[in-house]
């Protein structure tokens, strides 16, 4: 029997591969333009990393994580997320003791052991970026101005941002206990992952994503309501930076971001039409991160965008990607003499940049410019004995069915 891909991987294939240049080179022009410098993380790290890094109370350490021991006997984990592989190399590089902030992007696959569905797989991948050193608001809003902006470029504006705080150090621990003291009379009801979320991390029971624990928290206590002055006044700042890039926003009191690390701003990005994987876009604030992995006490602030997702969203709205490149000329021979220049010719066309192609299977002329039809070459050349001794071609438009004589020397400018 043939071997098939894994359950939750999938080949990107030569048909759709403009789509995925078209969003990877709009990403690196819009980082660039916002002054992000990318980073490129290696695909595995050890498991340590995130268990500390994103935390051993998440979905993705408790069930998703590919974690294996390689030869050497380490505990080997496939990159989850891309935040703490990037705070890892921030801390290991001495990048913390230049002037900061430092603002990186990424654009990496991910693993995870789900369940596979539409816009969930095993092997995805991410867009994302951080900013690394700065306790300002400017960094928060700048980063959700930048997702915000990218969505639009790509023709997924109708989204919306939705944001919120989930706290800090000072006021998560009061609500926390308030929390707890509405769930308790209700423990015993709780799923197995989230009775043992109670005690050391009872807001992301919020985030639950089993339909019977969402309706035990439907009446919660909202981490929104117990933010202390600094908090609330940094959820203000946030909101008020928006506003001045007029970039709306929904405060939406229920965004529990799924990773331990996160303090203060949270935000997701959330499509219409995609069903229940709709958000296409989440992050937030980690103040604690550097620290817990072993680095300088030092903040951060970033999100992680899902580029399958991107990609659904926008077929969805019927966008192009820019349309595909498409071949200029193709180069038809009769007989040996014409084929050997018809190989010089076509690796000088390519020589000047010209995207151009023949039939390696030297199919009968008649099969060649089937072949060109088929490639959707804008131009094809017929080279024969006269050509081959005159120099003079006859270039035909595929479209157009017009055709122009054209010499040799001529062609590239023709084109
Ligand atoms: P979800 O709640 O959908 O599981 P998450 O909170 O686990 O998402 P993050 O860890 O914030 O997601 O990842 C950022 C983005 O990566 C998501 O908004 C989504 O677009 C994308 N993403 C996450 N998991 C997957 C997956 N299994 N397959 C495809 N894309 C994914
Ligand atoms: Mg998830």
């Amino acid at each position: 029997m043939a071997i098939r891909a894994q359950k939750g991987t999938r080949d990107m294939l030569p048909q759709d591969a403009y789509k995925w240049h078209y969003v990877e080179d709009e990403w690196r022009k819009i980082c660039s333009e916002y002054g992000f410098k990318e980073i490129r993380t290696p695909e595995f790290e050890a498991t340590e990393l995130f268990n500390r890094g994103v935390g051993d109370t998440t979905d993705i350490v408790q069930k998703e994580m590919y974690t294996f021991n390689d030869l050497g006997g380490r505990s080997i984990t496939l990159k989850p997320e891309g935040t703490s592989p990037a705070a890892r190399a921030f801390i290991e590089s001495n990048l913390y003791a230049e002037t900061q902030p430092t603002k990186v992007f990424y654009n990496t696959p991910c693993f995870r052991y789900e369940k596979p569905q539409s816009g969930r797989l095993r092997e995805f991948h991410q867009f994302g970026i951080e900013n690394f050193g700065t306790h300002s608001m400017l960094a928060d809003a700048e980063i959700i101005a930048l997702g915000y902006d990218f969505l639009n470029r790509m023709g997924v504006g109708d989204v919306e941002l939705h944001i919120s705080s989930v706290g800090c150090r000072k006021c998560r621990p009061v609500y926390r206990k308030t929390l707890q003291d509405f769930l308790r009379p209700n423990y015993d009801c709780l799923c197995d992952t989230c009775k043992s979320r109670f005690e050391k991390n009872p807001m992301r029971i919020l985030d639950c994503k089993s339909q019977e624990d969402q309706d035990l928290c439907k009446d919660a206590p909202m981490m929104i309501d117990y933010l202390c002055d600094e908090c609330k006044q940094d959820l203000e700042d946030v909101k008020r930076y928006l506003d001045d890039m007029g970039i709306k926003y929904i405060v939406d009191p229920s965004i529990v971001r799924g990773l331990d690390y996160y303090t203060k701003t949270a935000f997701e990005f959330i499509g219409t039409g995609i069903g229940t994987q709709g958000t296409v876009c989440g992050g937030g604030r980690y103040d604690h991160l550097i620290e817990e992995i072993g680095g300088p006490d030092m903040p951060g602030v970033g999100f992680g965008l899902g580029k399958e997702r991107l990609i659904m969203l926008m077929e969805n709205a019927g966008e192009t990607f820019g349309g595909e490149d498409k071949l200029q000329l193709f180069l038809t021979w009769i007989g040996d003499e014409a084929k050997d220049y018809a190989v010089t010719l076509l690796h000088e066309l390519r020589g000047q940049g010209i995207r151009a192609d023949m039939d390696s299977r030297e199919r009968n002329l008649k099969g060649q410019m089937k072949y060109a039809n088929k490639l959707g070459a804008q131009y094809t050349v017929v080279i024969g004995e006269d050509e081959v001794k005159s120099g003079d071609l006859t270039l035909k438009n595929m479209e157009t069915g017009e055709q122009t004589k054209v010499r040799r020397e001529e062609l590239v400018n023709a084109l």
